[in-house]
């Protein structure tokens, strides 16, 4: 893969990294006014209480998403590594480039799409 090409890609996945970051720092700090405020006077937390209901709902959701952004992160953290050590754009299971169209597309793919289809068949939810 030419240099420029790399530079694409890494900037790609550089900025997706700050867009998960801020995304977890958003429900981050969600849930630190959330306890600061259950930690505060009597009536505030009876209305915490009343709110409990739908309260630990969205907090599912968050935590839902959370792990989510979490595993992106490390993917996307994996590519940039294989980027520093010059090994970007090869699937770690053929070892076969992965086309461009794809790598456009998920830039922090580690399978061709070959070995990606092979691994939802079997079931191996690893990227
Ligand atoms: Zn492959």
């Amino acid at each position: 893969m030419p240099e420029n090409q790399y530079e694409l890609f890494k900037n790609q996945l550089l900025k997706h990294r700050k867009q998960i970051i801020a995304k977890i720092e958003e429900i981050d700090t969600s849930w630190s006014k959330t306890l600061r405020e259950s930690t505060g006077d009597i009536s505030a937390y009876a209305t915490h209480l009343a709110d409990l209901g739908s309260e630990s709902n969205e907090r599912e959701k968050e935590t839902r998403i959370l792990d989510r952004e979490i595993k992106h992160l490390r993917e996307i953290d994996k590519a940039l590594k294989r980027i520093y050590k010059d090994n970007y754009g090869n699937c770690s299971f053929c070892g076969e480039e992965i086309s461009d169209k794809r790598l456009n597309a998920i830039p922090e793919t580690e399978y061709c799409i070959k070995c990606k289809k092979n691994i939802e068949k079997n079931h191996n939810h690893i990227a």
